[in-house]
Order: structure tokens, then sequence, then C-alpha cells
């Protein structure tokens, strides 16, 4: 196996899992700090989970996060922030930060491979819809880094890694929360519980309803590499149309902050993973997107499996989900992420009037029916259709969605409604428009 390489999903689980039972058990120190039922548990400490966790700390409610993982994990997965998702980190003072850590991107590009650059996108008609007209390229693992150390500004919270949840089960007015650790089984008890789990989530399984959808047979891989696409006309975010191969192409600034940039390809469904991370395959792979005299210097290598799905409800009574727990969709548009940090606030929000301000438990439902009717509405369909024109193989329909793409960024006014959806400030209006 080629260094660095490792997969999210299974193979690495497994290795945690191991790591986890080998592992002597930590000693962690358990302030007295609340009344143990008097909290709210949140499960998962992904970028969805801290989110939530901060909006909490800084309502002042009292809250416990388990998390299965010993630390944040770092694979590369979202690279992308969108400005509604940057206004409501500004409310919690950690915008700036953010906004220091990543690259601006105010244009960026739709090409095709054949016929190279169609559209050059420029965020800054939004000028006038939101204070922060661009993406930010941040890598998900440095966004939890940074609500994590916030976090450590407040008081009356716990965070326990090495936590992994099994069950949460109603009980009377509380919830119980059943937990694997290094050290055998233990139970919290809370008033309320956010499953911010990720796609698998046990706290989705342990409410019983159904995450509706389709996989797709292809898998996605995502290629890491320093060779610097920018001096060969490539903006900082590119989408790359193509009935075959189509490809994205993103710039993060990596661990060492000097920029790397990351390419996801689609793959082949009856492909090996030994095929697919084949280095001469690879580099066939790369030379064949951007061919160079040398050969490329591939850092990581990453294969994802890719789901289409929606949870059938985000509440059973006292317990609810959020993030990938409640929906999941591809990579293409970089919505995923954006979405579940959408979902944190609404419901951390709508917990805070029913925790400080006595609001009706109703409220519940409207978190659920916001968000949920959202997920299916817009992120879905968007990603979904993000997806389909990418490979569109329809010479007719390939050519006009491209002559519609050409027609948008001639005219501001369409450019605007189409980066409106695109930069995901339609999908926040449209969840805030619903009683
Ligand atoms: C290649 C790729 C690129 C992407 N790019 C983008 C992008 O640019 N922009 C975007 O918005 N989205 C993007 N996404 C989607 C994004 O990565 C996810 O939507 C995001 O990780 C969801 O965050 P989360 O916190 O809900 O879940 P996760 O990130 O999956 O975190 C879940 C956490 O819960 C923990 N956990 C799981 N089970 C348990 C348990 N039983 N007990 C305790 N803890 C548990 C896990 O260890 C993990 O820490 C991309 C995804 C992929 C695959």
């Amino acid at each position: 196996m080629a260094s660095g390489l490792y997969r999210w999903g299974s193979i690495f689980k497994s290795k945690y899992r191991r790591r986890l039972e080998a592992a002597p058990r930590p000693s962690y120190k358990r302030p007295e700090i609340m009344a143990e039922k008097d909290r709210i548990i949140i499960v998962g400490g992904g970028p969805v989970g801290y989110t939530a966790a901060l909006n909490l700390a800084h309502y002042g409610i009292p809250f416990l996060l388990l998390e299965e993982g010993d630390e944040i994990f770092e694979d590369p997965r979202a690279g992308t922030v969108h400005p509604p998702t940057l206004e409501m980190f500004n409310n919690l003072g950690v915008t700036e930060t953010m906004l220091g850590r990543g690259y601006i991107v105010r244009n960026y590009h739709y090409r095709d491979r054949k016929q190279g650059l169609i559209a050059e996108f420029d965020l800054g008609v939004l000028a006038d819809d939101t204070p922060y007209p661009f993406r930010l390229m941040l890598e998900q693992h440095k966004i939890s880094h940074i609500l994590a150390d916030k976090l450590s500004e407040y008081g009356d919270h716990q965070v326990l890694n090495g936590h992994r949840v099994t069950e949460v089960r109603q009980n009377g007015g509380n919830v119980t929360v059943t937990a694997q650790t290094s050290g055998g089984i233990e139970t919290f008890e809370a008033r309320y519980v956010i499953g911010c789990d990720g796609g698998r989530s046990n706290v989705r399984k342990s409410m019983d309803v159904g995450f509706e959808g389709f996989s797709f047979e292809e898998r996605f891989l995502v290629l890491t590499t320093p060779f610097e696409f920018a001096d060969h006309g490539y903006a900082l975010t590119n989408y790359i149309a193509d009935p075959e191969e189509w490809c994205a192409l993103f710039k993060v600034k990596g661990p060492d902050d000097k920029g790397i940039w990351r390419i996801l390809f689609p793959t082949k469904p009856e492909e090996t993973e030994d095929e697919i991370f084949d280095d001469d395959v690879i580099e066939r792979r790369m030379q064949g997107f951007h061919a160079k005299p040398e050969a490329y210097d591939i850092a990581h290598r990453n294969l994802y499996q890719v789901h289409q799905r929606v949870a059938g409800s985000y509440r059973a009574g006292k317990i609810l989900i959020a993030g990938d727990a409640a929906h999941v969709n591809n990579p293409l548009g970089g919505m995923g992420m954006n979405f579940g940090f959408h979902d944190a606030f609404n419901l951390t929000e709508k917990l805070a009037a029913i925790w400080l301000d006595s609001a009706d438990e109703a409220l519940l439902d409207r978190y659920d029916r916001q968000r949920r009717t959202v997920a299916s509405e817009y992120l879905q369909r968007q990603t979904i259709e993000n997806k389909k024109n990418i490979e569109q193989d329809n010479p007719a329909e390939r050519a006009k969605f491209l002559d519609d793409l050409r027609a948008i960024i001639a005219d501001p006014e369409k450019q605007r409604v189409y980066l409106r959806r695109a930069a995901m400030i339609e999908g926040v209006a449209r969840a805030a428009s619903i009683t």
C-alpha cells in the first residue's frame, strides 16, 4: 500500500477499532460540573458535532460530547465553506480565524475537459446578499480544530473521546446513552441527545427511522498533489465536465500551509481497489488530465463510497440528528458539511429557546420540517443535478448545459440568481420560510 494511503470507511474504522481495543484506557478527568441529567448529549465530534457544541456553549447550555475517535479525524473530505456558513460562524467569533487559515476564492471555473474554460463565476455579484461574497477553501479537520479551540474558552461541558455510542433510548423524560469504551460499557443521561455521528449514525439507527435514497455504484477517488495547477490557468476551484472522466480540482492549504491540490475522479464500478490505487494507473490518470514531463508526486489517495440519502425523520421525541447522520450526498458543489452546519445552528437555536425561554418542544418538529424539507428539495436535488451535468454523455444535452452556463455568466443578474443557489443562500432562506 502506498504511503499516506488510507480509506474512509471500513478499513479505517476497523483499524481504529483494533487500536481502541488494544489501547490502555485513557484516564479521563470528569469534572463535577453539571447534574447528571441536566444537559444535552452530542454524539460525534466531527465538524457538525463541534458546531452544535460551540453554539450550546455560546448559549450557556451544559452538554457532554461523546466521540468515538481519540482525536479529530484528518481525512481529506470537505474543503469548501459557503457564505451563509461564514455568517453563522461570525456570531460565534470564529469566522475571522477561519478566513486567516484558508484561501478566499472569489472566482471559480466551470470547464470542459476537451473545450477548456466554459464559465468563470464571480461570487462578487453576491456583494449585496452576503458580507462574504466568496468561498473559503479550508479543510474540515481545521474547522473542527478551530471550533474545539474556541470551545475551551467556555465552561459547563465535557468532551469524552474514545466513547463509541452504541445505543440511545428514551427513558421517561430523559434519554439514556450507552457507550463502548476501552474499559467497558458506560451509560449517560441527558434531557436531549443530538446525533452528529455521521452517515452510519447509531443515533439514527436507535431512532428507528429510514434512510431512504440510493448509493452510486462508482466510488470517488481523491488524489492529493503539490503540483501547482494555478501556473497552468486553473482557478483555486474547478469543476471539469467530461462524459468519460469528469473531475473536480481544488487547492487547499494542506498540512504545512504551503498549498496542495486535491483532484476528485470517478472510478468504474468494476475496478478493484488495487487497480484504482496502482501507481501506474494513477500516473496515467493524472497525465491524462494534465500532461507534464515529470511524474506526479501523489501525497494521498483516498476512495469514498458516495450516497444520496435523507433520514425519514430528524426527531424522535428527545432524540435529534444533524449533519451526515441526517443526510448524505455526493461532494460536487461542496455542500454536505455546510448543510450540516446549518442544521446544527438551526437546531441548537431551537433547543436554546426551549432550555432558556421555556419555548414549546413542538419547535423541534419545526427543525425537522425546515431542515428535512430543504435536504430533499434543495441539497439532494442540487447535488444530483451537479453530478448529472458534469458527466452528461448526451451531446445535445451537454452542449445546452454549457451554453446555459455561458449565458449565465454573461448576465450579472442571472449569475446572481445562479450563485445564490450554488452558494447555499437560497437553501437557508427557504428553510427559514417553513413554519
Ligand atoms: C471527498 C469528499 C469531499 C467533500 N467535500 C465537501 C465540501 O467541500 N464541502 C462540504 O460542505 N461537504 C463536503 N463533503 C461532505 C462532508 O465531508 C461531510 O458532510 C461532513 O464530514 C459531515 O460532518 P459530520 O460532522 O456530520 O459527520 P462526520 O464528519 O462523519 O463526523 C462524525 C463524527 O462522529 C463520530 N462517530 C461516528 N459514530 C460514532 C459513535 N457511534 N459514537 C461516537 N462517535 C461517533 C466519528 O468518529 C466522527 O468524528 C465531502 C465529502 C467527501 C467524501
